[in-house]
Parts: structure tokens; sequence; C-alpha cells
């Protein structure tokens, strides 16, 4: 007999395996419009110019070693992650009320401070947009958070937010709750809410002494620039809350697999930054003692030199017009073929993904008839979309909802 007999058999984690669904298929054909990776307009991973040349020299450098980083990462890094995101004039860093602490990548970050908040400050209680990303829930539960609610997002009718749902459910909030909100590029709805409605969730969130927890997963990628895809953050930190922003570089650096993550601590007074970081330093060595190297030297390295970071913002560029150029050809196609339903909300939409509209019988379909892969509630990674496949794409559309 084993110990193992009793363990039942997981759930399998959808994007990951339609992902492998998607590589066996051997249909010319196939498009993978699941898992969120940047994709060239030839359908390849690329590696940004600026960073394939970085990851060169410092493997070159002959000063660099491998000896371990201090427990919550290299100063040179979490200083440029959260300049990053506060802004180079932030008070708060200047104030040194706001640091950063390294993680693995953006998962990492939002479990690191899930773990802070469960067990330094005993938070039970936690928000998530319905829909979300589908790993907010495990990152919160395992992290010891025991309620999980949601506040309504989408919309189905009029395929945007649904705003006075996420008001009242948020305002039903008890207080101390930790509301996770995506900073910019809402995944997987695309649909972000305007300066005006982000006021009114302020306004909402401080009345009811509500925890902001942004998740910023897609800052410059969205539209380009950093500074724009920043704005919710720093319009909170402005009105004094004191929150937690995770950070990921996957995505606007396209280190995927480096898992290269910032968690953002604001604070109202320096006076409590030494204790905080003492806490976060003591959970890290409890959990993997001290985070990865290279990712985040490649990053560090970008951002704070001015003219390889002038080439960084090109490629962020490049990768969020090819992906504004896509929306625009796809909604052409669907208007040109009278594909019946409204599909503005395709170039509305901001950042990797579309959520279609399409249900689940008609992504069904799309697999089985066409070989085009998505997830069953219809969010699309617009990544996947070439000059090559846009017109398949759209004629498959056409004919799963006609
Ligand atoms: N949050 C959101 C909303 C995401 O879409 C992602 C990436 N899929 C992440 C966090 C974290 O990804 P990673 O751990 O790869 O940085």
């Amino acid at each position: 007999s084993t110990m193992f007999s009793g363990i039942e058999q997981g759930p399998p984690i959808e994007v990951f395996a339609l992902n492998k669904q998607c590589l066996e298929d051997s249909c010319p054909d196939k498009v993978n419009l699941g898992v969120g990776a940047y994709r060239t307009n030839e359908g390849k991973p690329w590696v940004l110019p600026v960073v394939r040349k970085t990851e060169i020299s410092i493997a070159q450098n002959e000063s660099i070693n491998h000896e371990y980083l201090p427990v919550c990462g290299a100063d040179a890094f979490t200083k440029a992650a959260a300049t990053l995101l506060l802004g180079e004039k932030s008070p708060a860093l200047a104030e040194n009320r706001a640091f950063g602490v390294q993680s693995l990548s953006g998962t990492g970050a939002l479990r690191l401070g899930a773990e802070f908040l469960a067990q330094k400050l005993s938070r039970r209680v936690f928000y998530f947009s319905e829909p979300t990303w589908e790993n907010h829930f495990k990152v919160f539960t395992g992290a010891g958070f025991t309620t999980a609610k949601t506040y309504r997002y989408w919309d189905p009718s009029s395929r945007g937010i649904d705003f006075a749902g996420l008001l009242e459910d948020l305002s039903q909030a008890p207080e101390n709750a930790v509301i996770i909100l995506h900073a910019c590029a809402h995944n997987p709805t695309g649909c972000d809410p305007s300066q005006e409605q982000w006021k009114q969730i302020a306004d909402l969130m401080e009345k009811k002494k509500l925890f902001p927890f942004f998740d910023s997963a897609y800052q410059g990628f969205a539209s380009g620039d950093p500074n724009k895809d920043a704005w919710a953050v720093r319009y909170f930190v402005e009105r004094g809350f004191e929150l937690f922003c995770a950070q990921s570089f996957a995505k606007n650096f396209g280190l995927y697999c480096e898992r290269v993550g910032n968690l953002t601590i604001v604070q109202k007074d320096a006076s409590t930054t030494a204790a905080v970081h003492s806490q976060f330093t003591l959970l890290v060595r409890a959990m993997y003692s001290n985070p990865p190297a290279f990712g985040s030297r490649i990053v560090s390295t970008v951002l704070n030199d001015p003219k390889l970071r002038e080439e960084w913002m090109d490629c962020i560029k490049t990768m969020s017009s090819r992906i504004i150029t896509m929306r625009q050809k796809l909604y052409d196609l669907l208007k040109k073929l009278n594909t019946p339903g409204t599909w503005e909300h395709i170039t509305q939409q901001i950042g990797m993904f579309s959520y279609t509209g399409l249900n689940e019988a008609q992504v069904k379909r799309l697999i089985s008839d066409f070989h085009i892969y998505l997830l069953s509630t219809g969010r699309i990674n617009m990544c996947g979309l070439n000059e090559k496949n846009v017109e398949y794409v759209a004629k498959a559309i056409h004919a799963v909802v006609t």
C-alpha cells in the first residue's frame, strides 16, 4: 500500500491543457489564441532585441558572479521596478514610504503580498472581479484567505463594464477587505475603468476602508506608454491610499520563464518601512530564501540605462501597436462579412486579450471544426492573430455565429 493512494486527481489548468492540445494538433491551419504570450507577425515568440543584447553582455561581464541576492532582491532592480510603477517624481519613493520586494514574477508578487496580509495583518476576505484571471482565487486562498468574494465587472449585454454593479458590490464589502484591481488591460475582458470611474472607485474604497491590491501584469505593453498604463495606481497613491501592487515583467520584457517580478508596497508614513521590510524578509526566507538573479539583472540594466530604456520603449510600442492593428483587422473583416452582432468591443478593448462574447458552444466549434484554440469563456489572445491567419479566424467566427 502507498500513502498516496487517497490523493485525488486534480482538475487540469484550462489554459495549459488547451495549449498542449493545440501543440499536438497536426492541422496546418491551427491557430493558438489561448495562452497569454506575445507572438510576432510570423506567429513566433519574440526575444526583444534589447533583452538579447543585454543578456549577452551580462553573460560576458566577468565582474558579475552568482552569489546570492539579498532576501528581498537586488536594490538596483526593486528601485527601478518601483520607480517604473510610481513615476520618477513619486513623493512616496522620495519620502522612503514606498519600496519594492523582488518576486517570482507577478504571481509570486501576488502570493507574497497575500501571505503578508494574511499572516501579519490577519486579513481573510478578498474580492476579485467577475471574471478575473483564474489564478487570483488559488493564490489568495493558498495564502490563507478564507472568504473569496466577487464584484461584478463584465456586462455581457453591453460587452463592457457593469460599473453600477461593481460599485454596488464593493459598497457591501466589509472594512479591511482586500480588493484585487487590475492596474490596466484587465484580463480577461480587456475593459478598464475610465479615469472618472477610477475616481469613483477610489472614493468608495476610501469611505469603506478597503485595501487596494493592484495587479499590474501589462504596464507599457497595453498602450505602449508605461506612464499611461500606471495611471490608476499613481492616482490611488496620490490620493493617500496605502496599497500593494504586484508587477510582472513577463509581458513587457518578454521574460515569461525568467520569473521577474516585484511587489511594490506603499505606506502612509516612512516610520513603518523598516518593520514591514523586515517581515517581508522573514516571509521570503521561509518560502524560497532569495530570488533568482538573471532576469532581474536584465530588467534593471535596461531600465537604469537611458539608451537601453529607449530601445525597450520602442519594443513595447512594436508589440502594443501590432495588437492594435490586429484588433482593427479582425473588426474590419467581421464587418465586411456582415457577421451578426456588434463587434466594436474588439477595437475598444485594451491589451493582450479580447473577450469576444462568443459562447461555450461556439468556442467548442471553433476548436473542433476550425482548429482555433481559445478559452471556453471566449477570451482570445490578440497576439495569436497575424496577417496570415486573421482572415481565416474572422471567417470561422462568422461561421460559428451564423
Ligand atoms: N496577473 C494577471 C492579470 C495576469 O494576466 C498574469 C499573467 N497571465 C499575471 C498576473 C502573472 O503572470 P506571471 O506570474 O507570469 O508574471
